[in-house]
């Protein structure tokens, strides 16, 4: 449902850019961006990949900017793309790999206490090779518990990122966010630097230009857009 001021946003907002922007609204006209949003198929599969970065996309504007979309054009998809599948990687494989060596912990102690059914269900995959089994069995039993405790130790669960708000700013992508770690951090600093090299619209090698708007273009989106 579109209300009155919804409409006037709209309003402004197709004319300060020249283009209709569909159902998007913004809060204010983008006076600091160009005002181009990446289209809903994008925007939809994005949002269907990343589901717990993306989970704010339709909350009300009110509570988050993601309610605005992606506030860029077209070609820095696959940036955005790879971005999240890294960042989602990394939090999934710590829980993981906690998950796992837990799992080995827990079997190691029980073996050592003398019920062999988690060895079993951990070796599993080595059930026909009885000299395999031997040889894994003598070194879990052997294993000193205390060192093996300590390197399977659970490192810290990296807190999910929830996107706050992504847009283009003086010519190259803003990735606002929450949660993450120092890791995640530098996988975003590539991500908006490589913005700075990719034409805005359309994805090919760009470079960033003045005049008018500061904006990441190839040369043939340059001819047009500057
Ligand atoms: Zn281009």
């Amino acid at each position: 449902m579109e209300d009155d001021l919804h409409r006037v946003q709209r309003c402004l907002l197709n004319i300060w850019t020249g283009k209709p922007v569909g159902d998007r609204y913004l809060l204010l006209p983008p006076i600091f961006d160009n005002g181009e949003f990446m289209n809903k198929e994008l925007d939809d599969a994005l949002c269907a990949k990343y589901p717990k970065i993306f989970v704010e996309r339709n909350l009300p504007m009110n509570q988050t900017c993601m309610c605005w979309g992606f506030d860029h054009g077209d070609g820095w998809y696959n940036i955005i793309d790879m971005l999240c599948s890294n960042i989602q990687h990394t939090i999934d494989q710590r829980i993981e790999n906690n998950e796992r060596d837990a799992k080995y912990v827990a079997m190691v102690r029980s073996a050592q206490s003398g019920d062999l059914t988690l060895f079993n269900d951990y070796y599993h995959w080595a059930a026909n090779n009885e000299k395999t089994l031997e040889h894994y069995r003598d070194e879990v039993l052997k294993a000193d518990i205390g060192g093996v405790e300590f390197w399977r130790m659970p490192k810290e669960e990296i807190p999910q990122v929830v996107a706050e708000q992504i847009k283009e700013k003086y010519g190259t992508l803003r990735f606002y966010y929450r949660g993450g770690n120092e890791k995640i951090s530098g996988m975003v600093e590539m991500a908006e630097s490589m913005s700075g090299v990719t034409c805005e619209v359309c994805g090919s090698v760009g470079k960033t230009r003045g005049g008018g708007w500061v904006r990441t273009l190839c040369d043939e989106h340059a001819e047009s857009k500057v």
